[in-house]
């Protein structure tokens, strides 16, 4: 057996395997082990045998010299590893065979791994499906990100309302990651910048340790795997013993306390940002450690500098990771002593910007003030860079540039340290060069290109959804899994009526398994019949849950008013979790779970309309809710998200999606018909449009009688009987401010929501147009985004 292929392992064997690590590894003997022990030994005989083609991959990627990748990004949000590691094996009914075998249930067992939750949403989750395609793809690649002691938090709700827990996954032990205290870095802060002979020395006036933590990343068919590299802060001081001693315990402690803080939470804000010192120490300790970590690796085998962009490859995952630039160049010029405007190309042509956001409060600035306090070179240079840019490019205009009323805006600085910089839809891209930087995309035309964002179709649809994939394998064979354009081939399916029959019969079979999930956590219960109504995502006022919320009371209202009218059943399924500092995300909340209560208590509704909110979104829960959707709520402002990833998994999961002209929703509805799409709402360009009569709101509120009586019944406190007024600053917000355009989208979405219901009635109709969406998801693959950062940004190919 060649080292890609080891040995198949059979069913006995992996046992052996199982018992062999549950009694050296774990020490329990079978008779005393817990879940959590079978766990550790399942997940530690896995592990073995990803270290094959890890070492594989290792030593290949050496041997033919071959240009790696390094993504950086502040966020992984990983979910859960065993079963998807033992899926990419190919290991997951062995693994369950076994466990069978000694008395233990597969599911269960993995089941009790907690997420890896580190990072918010969308953005954190695009890395771990990027890090699992380039191993698919046999890119050489490292991720970069930081091992927070604590990763986003648990959210529950106490009377309606969110509380924020901490997360606490490393209170078990990691069993996927390697600790390699070999592989440390010094990172510095404060201090000044002194002058010796003739070059800029930073003399750091604090300074912690990077330390390296391993998890590999294997990809389908175990052919390839990568490696995610987390660092955690250790002091660079030993403990100071003698300090201790003398009763001075504090003092003692100091160099351990910056330490322990820097990689101890990840921030929780997802679409904001707010300038903290810490957050900057954050970004400036995972890329000075990564930075330094690819220096080394390069200089192990070069020793040309000058050679570094043939052999690397730097994405910046927004713009946290920014001083990439300036500590690549500070390193190139202060340490190897290269020339400043050759530093500066040589930077530029490993490095990729990769942007997520057009919302100003998202947009990262830092003032000029902190940068030189905390970073004093990092400022001098990120100036130079400004400078150097005017000089190149006299005709700048005046208000373009890094640093601009004593801030540095990050944004700009990765721009223009970059070769490519990247939006991640059509329509984003489109909106990056119009409305974000039109002067810098005039200055460097070709620069900005698009990669429309992708999902993993491994974790997305062969782990998360069993039953629809086995049927797609019955249909069109197996081989779909990395190569997704192969999901075309259902469409021949589609006109066989057995096979919607199948389609419908998965769905309907998924739906009954989340009814019951769903009374376990919620306490309601809700029928697989009804149609399951899903918006799963960040609350954010953009992404208006708030919109969703009206037409959920207007059903409501409407249910009341004709009891007789052909009413469809709906379940409303909300989930996901608010920035803790974000007050009106909070209130949304609030009033989700306040009209759930009051819906779901009404005998005149309850068999016709739910509302369900289970606490604490995270990935397992998409894992298990995504599959059971038939509507897909993707109803941000049109020009606000700029692609949206869960509107990709829920269409390849066959449901149909309601949605805007946003983001990937274009790309979406051009993919999958428009007859297959519900779509509703103003486009980006009658948006600002729209926000031009300042009355907007007013009007649109005047032409709907059900937005008047729906906003009539919020702020008489129909909701929140106890206390009438809770909401009366939400009803204001829609009269007085509606910045992001819910009144005037309300009858669109109504209108657009009766389309959903008459489609539904008409089950073979739904199933069609269901199946329909499923194999037309192909483009939406990772596989195909990761190829194209290849071609278009990264240079380089597979080495597979
Ligand atoms: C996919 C995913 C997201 C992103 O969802 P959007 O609808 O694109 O905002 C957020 N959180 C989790 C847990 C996810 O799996």
């Amino acid at each position: 057996m060649n080292a890609l292929h080891p040995a198949p392992l059979t069913r006995d064997a992996f046992r052996a395997e199982i018992l062999r690590h549950l009694t050296y590894t774990v020490g329990k003997d079978a008779s005393h082990a817990s879940l959590y022990d079978w766990r550790m030994a399942l997940s530690f005989a896995l592990r073995d045998r990803i270290v094959t083609p890890w070492f594989h991959a290792t030593r290949r990627t050496w041997a033919e010299d071959h240009k790696r990748v390094y993504y950086l990004s502040m966020e992984f949000l990983i979910g859960r590893i065993l079963e998807d590691a033992a899926i990419n094996l190919g290991l997951r009914e062995v693994a369950a065979e076994a466990l069978a075998d000694l008395g233990q249930d597969f599911a269960t067992v993995a089941a009790t791994e907690p997420d890896a939750a580190l990072g918010n949403g969308g953005l954190g989750r695009l890395a771990a499906c990027y890090m699992e395609s380039m191993a698919t793809l046999g890119c050489p690649a490292y991720g970069y990100g930081i091992r927070y002691e604590h990763g986003l938090f648990r959210q529950e709700f106490e009377n309606g309302q969110q509380v924020e827990l901490a997360e606490d996954w490393l209170s078990q032990k990691h069993a996927w990651e390697f600790e390699r205290p070999e592989c440390a870095y010094t990172i510095g802060f404060k201090g000044q910048v002194e002058t010796q002979r003739g070059r800029s020395v930073w003399v750091a006036g604090e300074s912690v340790r990077a330390s390296a933590y391993d998890t590999p990343v294997v990809g389908w068919a175990g052919r390839w795997a990568n490696t995610l590299r987390l660092w955690g802060a250790l002091p660079t001081k030993r403990f100071d013993l003698a300090r201790f001693n003398s009763g001075d315990y504090a003092a003692a402690a100091e160099s351990e306390t910056l330490a322990r803080t820097i990689s101890r939470v990840l921030y929780p804000e997802d679409a904001t940002y707010q300038g903290k010192e810490l957050r900057l120490k954050q970004e400036y300790f995972l890329t000075s450690a990564a930075i330094q970590d690819i220096l080394r690796r390069y200089l192990d085998s070069h020793s040309d500098l000058r050679a570094l962009p043939a052999k690397v490859a730097i994405q910046m995952n927004d713009t946290h990771p920014a001083l990439a630039g300036p500590e690549l160049i500070r390193i190139l010029t202060d340490h190897h002593g290269i020339g400043f405007g050759e530093a500066v190309e040589i930077a530029r042509a490993c490095l990729g910007y990769t942007n997520h956001t057009l919302l100003p409060e998202a947009l990262e600035r830092w003032s000029t003030w902190l940068m030189g306090n905390v970073l004093p070179r990092h400022m001098q240079i990120i100036e130079r860079i400004d400078e150097d840019h005017l000089k190149a490019h006299p005709k700048r205009p005046h208000y373009v540039g890094i640093v601009k009323h004593h801030e540095v805006r990050m944004g700009e600085l990765a721009f223009i340290s970059s070769h490519r910089v990247n939006g991640v839809s059509a329509l984003h891209t489109d909106l990056v060069k119009a409305r974000l930087f039109p002067e810098l995309d005039a200055l460097h035309p070709g620069r900005i290109v698009n990669q429309t964002n992708g999902i993993t179709p491994r974790r997305w649809l062969r782990m998360a959804n069993p039953r629809l994939a086995t049927l797609v394998t019955e249909a069109i064979g197996a081989g779909w899994e990395d190569d997704l354009d192969r999901l075309a081939g259902l469409e021949g399916h589609v006109g066989d009526a057995a096979f919607r029959e199948r389609f419908a019969a998965a769905k309907r079979a998924n739906k009954a398994e989340t009814a019951d999930w769903i009374r376990r956590a919620t306490g309601t219960t809700v029928s697989p019949d009804a149609i399951f109504d899903v918006q799963v995502k960040r609350i954010h006022e953009y992404k208006r849950q708030l919109l969703n919320l009206l037409h959920t009371i207007a059903v409501w209202h409407d249910i009341r008013q004709n009891p007789n009218a052909n009413h469809v059943p709906r379940v409303k399924i909300f989930a996901g979790k608010a920035a803790p500092g974000y007050v009106v995300a909070k209130e949304i909340i609030h009033l989700i779970n306040d009209v759930a209560g009051v819906i779901n208590a009404d005998p005149a509704t309850r068999d016709l309309l739910r509302v369900v909110y289970p606490p604490n979104y995270n990935v397992s829960m998409a894992e298990r809710l995504i599959p059971a959707a038939d509507l897909s709520e993707q109803i941000s402002t049109a020009g606000k998200e700029a692609s949206g990833t869960g509107n990709m998994k829920l269409s390849l999961n066959g449901a149909l999606t309601i949605g805007t002209l946003d983001g990937a929703n274009v790309e979406i509805r051009d993919h999958v018909g428009a007859e297959n799409f519900f779509l509703f709402g103003l486009t980006a360009e009658e948006v600002l449009e729209r926000r031009k009569d300042p009355d907007h709101a007013r009007h649109a509120i005047m032409e709907s009688q059900m937005l008047q009586d729906v906003l009539q019944m919020l702020a008489e406190g129909r909701f929140s009987p106890g206390q009438p007024g809770r909401y009366h600053g939400i009803v204001d917000r829609v009269w007085n401010h509606d910045y992001f355009l819910v009144a005037s989208d309300f009858a669109s979405y109504c209108a657009a929501q009766r389309a959903v219901d008459a489609a539904y009635q008409d089950g073979d109709g739904w199933s069609r147009k269901a199946a329909i969406n499923t194999a037309r998801m192909g483009f939406f693959s990772s596989d195909r985004a990761i190829r194209g950062y290849m071609r278009d940004i990264w240079n380089t190919g597979s080495a597979l």
